[in-house]
C-alpha cells in the first residue's frame, strides 16, 4: 500500500522517531540485503530524501 507522505507525516517522523526502513529491521543485513530476500530499494531510508516519495511499508518489517 501506498501513502502520501506530507509535511504533517515529517513532522511526526522526527517527533516520534518513527522507524520503517530496513536500516531499522532485525532482517536487514547491509553485505546480504533482507535475510527474507525481498528487494529493499522501496524500503531504505536514503529513498526518503526525497520529500515525493510515497511512504512504503513492507509487512515483514520487524524493529531491531
Ligand atoms: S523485512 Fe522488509 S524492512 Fe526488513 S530488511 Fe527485509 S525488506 Fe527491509
Amino acid at each position: 500500500m501506498k501513502v502520501e507522505q506530507d509535511e504533517r507525516f515529517r513532522e511526526q517522523r522526527e517527533r516520534f522517531r518513527l522507524r520503517w526502513n530496513c536500516e531499522d529491521c532485525a532482517l536487514f543485513d547491509p553485505s546480504l540485503s533482507c535475510a527474507h530476500g525481498f528487494p529493499t530499494h522501496r524500503h531504505r531510508r536514503s529513498r526518503y530524501d526525497d520529500p515525493q516519495a510515497d511512504l512504503l511499508f513492507c509487512k515483514d518489517f520487524e524493529l531491531a
